[in-house]
């Protein structure tokens, strides 16, 4: 018989997690007025709240902590990361920061100013939060196809051309670049093909505008490029990633994502006068340039990181995981976003609880459920997260209503998988007990969901 997928690595320390009860979970997730960041995580089976900083490193990482060099200026280890940048991305200039969004803080410091116009596919919630903090505006200009999750697409995270030349037509002279989210997270996890990349990079020349990359799950990008675009079927990863990057004036990285590590983060430059504008800024929010906020031992383990993750083993393991969790929810009919993304199932609120009106935070509604019936914690990629409009006010209600179950790397087996599949499928079988969902009695004025507070209606 042919012999099924196996994981291509064994497990050499173990970290025991808690098994809660229902009564237990009920009592916290109401003393943390049912905001799962509130919830401590002994009182959490399976997190799946992110994949962020939550990887397992590998022996070799592990090794590199070891050899990792603390001089404040020029240390071995900023430039064993500088070479491996260097060699995977094609950047001939970086910055470590200490995570992705110190990168955005002091790339966008540099690059976007009041007025300005950033259009790019489905900004990230910090990367818009960093430019509306500068009152400045994002543009959506995704393919309408990533709003229909039942709707097959290779790929869902596609800069929209049309959307995105008539945003550079009417705004030229107020948009400062454009920026592509690798894989685009806000819609499922979903990859922009490189054919779509170079066409949003040839539409960028034509303006004159930089093309810029949110590289947090890069690599998994890369892999579905190799899936699914027969053009890249014989291409290693790390030859799709060079190509990638040399369509790339500039990076923002989250090294929490797909380079496995615990804290990190760097900004990728092509441009020697945007490396020492930066360079300024770097030094005031993140620390010297040759640090940046990061440990010597945290430079090296991201430098293996990035070497290991761009290997396709390491990058099938993870993203066939996914898709197995993926397979056994929609065994059981719950409604997801397809084709699955690379870090995460996106479970489709809307879908699931239609007879509830979306003013009761759908998807938080689903991740409460879904917490307290198994002791699962996933996480709202809804209308909490999306804020409130800037200038009215008022809720928005983005098209999509997801809670987001998203796996750390390397750090549950498919057993967990299974255990969080039957956790859903059994929140979907009592789907219609479930009659309403929650208001806010607290929020702040920014990024709102990592603080918010809720009661039941
Ligand atoms: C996580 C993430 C960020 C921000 O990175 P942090 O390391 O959490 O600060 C930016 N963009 C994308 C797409 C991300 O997934």
């Amino acid at each position: 018989m042919e012999l099924p997928f196996a994981e291509s690595f064994r497990i050499k320390m173990i970290e025991p997690i808690y098994k809660s009860s229902r009564e237990e979970r009920l009592n916290w997730i109401q003393k943390a007025k049912y905001n799962l960041f509130n919830i401590k995580s002994n009182q959490v089976f399976v997190d799946l709240l992110t994949d962020s900083g939550t990887g397992a490193m590998s022996d070799k990482q592990w090794s590199e902590m070891m050899l990792g060099d603390e001089s404040y200026a020029g240390a071995s280890s900023y430039y064993k990361l500088k070479n491996a940048i260097k060699n995977i991305m094609g950047f001939d200039y970086f910055l470590p920061t200490h995570q992705g969004r110190a990168a955005e803080n002091v790339l966008f410091s540099v690059l976007v100013k009041e007025g300005d116009i950033v259009p790019g596919n489905s900004h990230f919630d910090t990367t818009k939060g960093h430019i509306e903090f500068r009152k400045a505006t994002a543009v959506d200009c995704t393919i309408d196809e990533a709003f229909d999750t039942t709707k097959q697409h290779p790929f869902k995270g596609n800069v929209d051309l049309n959307k995105l030349d008539d945003v550079l037509k009417s705004y030229a002279s107020k948009v400062p670049f454009v920026i592509i989210t690798i894989t685009n997270n806000t819609a499922g996890g979903q990859p922009v093909d490189l054919d779509n990349i170079k066409e949003v990079y040839s539409l960028c020349q034509t303006y004159g505008k930089m093309l810029i990359f949110d590289s947090a799950r890069f690599a998994e990008n890369a892999y579905f490029i190799k899936q699914r675009n027969p053009k890249y079927a014989n291409s290693s990863i790390k030859e799709i990633v060079k190509e990638i990057y040399s369509y790339a004036d500039a990076t923002t990285m989250s090294a929490k994502k797909d380079a496995i590590v615990n804290m990190g983060g760097f900004i990728g430059m092509k441009s020697k006068s945007l490396f020492d504008k930066a360079s300024v800024y770097n030094i005031m929010f993140e620390g010297f340039i040759t640090y940046g906020g990061m440990s010597g031992r945290d430079m090296n383990a991201l430098a293996q990181g990035l070497d290991e993750n761009t290997e396709f083993s390491t990058l099938e393991n993870r993203i066939e995981q996914v898709a197995y969790l993926g397979r056994k929810l929609v065994e059981y009919g719950v409604p997801v976003q397809e084709p699955f993304g690379g870090h995460a199932i996106f479970v489709d609120a809307k879908r699931f609880f239609p007879h509830i009106p979306k003013e009761h935070y759908l998807a938080q509604t689903l991740a409460v459920e879904t917490y307290i019936e198994g002791g699962v914690r996933g996480v709202e990629i809804g209308s909490i997260l999306a804020d409130r409009d800037p200038i009215t006010k008022l809720d928005r209600f983005p098209k999509l209503e997801l809670m987001r179950l998203a796996i750390p790397r390397r750090t549950y087996t498919n057993n967990h998988m299974d255990y969080v599949a039957a956790t859903l499928g059994n929140v979907f079988e009592r789907r219609n007990s479930i009659k309403s969902g929650f208001r806010i009695t607290h929020e702040a004025p920014i990024l709102r969901h990592f603080t918010v507070e809720l009661e039941r209606i």
